[in-house]
C-alpha cells in the first residue's frame, strides 16, 4: 500500500492527513497558521510520527495553499507564498521547506485547485475532465480543472475577484474588497454578506431579501465560468453554500441568465448534475491535498 500526506493550509489552521485514500486514513491533525516558523515545524513533526508510528514511509506530500503563490516552476520563487496579505507568509519558501524536511517529492498547487482534485478523484467530479470547484466562504476562490490538470497559466485562477454586474439601486452596498470593493468576494463573501445586514449568514432567515441578492451574484459568476471555460461540472462549497435552498436558487438563475445560449442538455435540462455540491462535503480540501500527492506518482 502507498501512503501520502496532505496538507491544507488555510488562514486559521493547517488540516494534515496522512492516507492512502479517503477510505484509509492513518492519521489527521489541525494546527493552528500562526508563523511558518511555528507551523510549519508542527506539520514536519506530525508526519514523521505518523511514519514512526506505524512503520510506514510516505511517498510524497500535496501542499493545498491559501494564496497568491508561486507556481511557475521556471522562476526562482516556485514554491513561494507570495504577495498575501498575511504578513507573516509573505515570501515564504513553502516547497523548498518540505522537500528538505522530507526528502519526498512535493507536489504544490492552491487550496481550492487541491479541493477540485479531491472531487475529481473521489467526490461528485469523478468522470469529468474540465470542471471547476467554486467555494463561498469567508473568501470566495475557485480551483479551473482543465483537460484533468489545473489551470495555473500566468499566475494561477482568482475567479473570486471577477466583475460581476452591480446594481446600485437594487443593493447600495458598496462591497468590501481592498483592491476592487464590488467584484464577487467584495460582493457575495461571508463577511460582505455580514458587513451589507449586520449578520452572518447563518442568522439570515430563507426568506430574507439577502438570499436573493447573494443567488444573483453566484448564478452570474457560474455563468461567466460556464461561458469562460466550458465546464463539464461546477462543484459549489464553502460555509454559505450550505445555506437551505441557495443552491437550487443559484441553478434557477444560472440557467436564466444564460438564456439558452449553451445549447446543451446539462444546462437546458440536467443543471442539479450540472451545479452540485462537494460530495466530499468539508473534507473536499484536505482530501485533495492527497490527490494532489497522488499526481507525484
Ligand atoms: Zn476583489
Amino acid at each position: 500500500m502507498s501512503w501520502y500526506a496532505g496538507v491544507e493550509a488555510g488562514g486559521t489552521k493547517f488540516n494534515c492527513i496522512v492516507a492512502s485514500d479517503p477510505n484509509i486514513i492513518l492519521d489527521e491533525i489541525r494546527i493552528p497558521t500562526t508563523t511558518p516558523q511555528e507551523t510549519l515545524p508542527r506539520v514536519i513533526d506530525f508526519i514523521k510520527a505518523v511514519e514512526n508510528k506505524h512503520g510506514i514511509h510516505i511517498e510524497a506530500i500535496g501542499l493545498g495553499f491559501f494564496g497568491p503563490i508561486c507556481l511557475d516552476q521556471n522562476l526562482p520563487t516556485y514554491g513561494f507564498i507570495t504577495s498575501t496579505p498575511k504578513l507573516a507568509w509573505r515570501n515564504t519558501p513553502v516547497v523548498s521547506y518540505f522537500q528538505k524536511e522530507l526528502n519526498i517529492p512535493v507536489a504544490f498547487d492552491t487550496d481550492v485547485a487541491a479541493a477540485a482534485l479531491g472531487e475529481g478523484a473521489w467526490g461528485n467530479a469523478t468522470n469529468c475532465s474540465d470542471f471547476i470547484y467554486v467555494t463561498i466562504g469567508t473568501g470566495i476562490g475557485g480551483g479551473i480543472i482543465s483537460n484533468g490538470h489545473p489551470l495555473h497559466g500566468m499566475v494561477h485562477p482568482e475567479i473570486g475577484h471577477m466583475f460581476i454586474p452591480h446594481d446600485r439601486l437594487l443593493d447600495p452596498f458598496e462591497g468590501i474588497c481592498p483592491f476592487h470593493r464590488d467584484c464577487f468576494e467584495g460582493l457575495a463573501s461571508g463577511p460582505s454578506i455580514n458587513a451589507r445586514w449586520g449578520k452572518p449568514a447563518e442568522g439570515l432567515p430563507a426568506d430574507h431579501p439577502a438570499w436573493q441578492l447573494e443567488s444573483n451574484y453566484i448564478a452570474y459568476a457560474l455563468a461567466n465560468l460556464a461561458l469562460s471555460f466550458s465546464p463539464q461540472r461546477i462543484i459549489l462549497g464553502g460555509g454559505v453554500m450550505k445555506t437551505p435552498g441557495l443552491i437550487d436558487l443559484v441553478r434557477e438563475k444560472t440557467v436564466r441568465f444564460l438564456n439558452g445560449y449553451i445549447q446543451n442538455e446539462l444546462i437546458l435540462s440536467r443543471v442539479n448534475t450540472f451545479i452540485q455540491s462537494p460530495g466530499l462535503g468539508d473534507r473536499a480540501g484536505v482530501l485533495g491535498a492527497i490527490a494532489l500527492a497522488k499526481t507525484q506518482e
